[in-house]
């Protein structure tokens, strides 16, 4: 969707849209959208800069950091964006620099990207390592088994102590060596 900045009434004007998988096209990191995310939000004016603000909600289907199960993550983020003309990119990037709070973006030829705008949103929020549940146990490096569905042995392993092995495996040796 875009907003054309002429066409912003003086009050704001209210936006209410939805974008499709393909247009997000949202392919990076494991994650895979498969259903409209929606945008509910406003765009005001003054002068030429436009203050669009909003939230986006949807599901994403994303694979899990620790055990790789597909699983669908609600994502509800906000959209706090000062869009200005492109010609004042250099002196207005200077002034928000202390304002984190508030990206800052740029047009052309008095048209916003609301898409734009939205990809860039979850590009930059989406997390490096989702995960399916805080309380995912991954799967053992060792054998690969999901831990969330039951332990493994490797697991025992890794608890026994060291000098427990060693003792294993003296034990193994001596075995051996009395029947050859
Ligand atoms: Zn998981
Ligand atoms: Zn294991």
């Amino acid at each position: 969707m875009k907003i054309r900045v002429d066409k912003i009434p003086e009050e704001g004007q209210d936006i209410e849209t939805k974008f499709e998988p393909s247009e997000v096209n949202l392919n990076f990191r494991g994650y895979n959208l498969r259903e409209d995310i929606a945008f509910t939000g406003r765009a005001t004016r003054s002068d030429d800069d436009v203050y669009v603000t909003g939230t986006l909600k949807g599901s994403i289907t994303s694979e899990c950091s620790r055990c790789l199960a597909s699983f669908a993550m609600p994502v509800e983020m906000a959209m706090n964006v000062l869009c200005v003309p492109e010609r004042d990119m250099a002196t207005r990037e200077e002034e928000m620099a202390d304002q984190p709070a508030v990206d800052l973006s740029f047009y052309k030829e008095d048209v916003i990207d609301l898409l734009h705008e939205t990809r860039e949103l979850l590009i930059v929020n989406l997390p490096v390592k989702p995960v399916c549940s805080d309380e995912c146990k991954g799967l053992c490096p060792q054998c690969g088994a999901d831990l969330n569905v039951a332990p493994c042995a490797c697991e025992l392993d890794a608890i026994s102590s060291p000098f427990e092995k060693l003792k294993d495996l003296k034990g193994k040796l001596k075995e051996k060596r009395q029947n050859p």
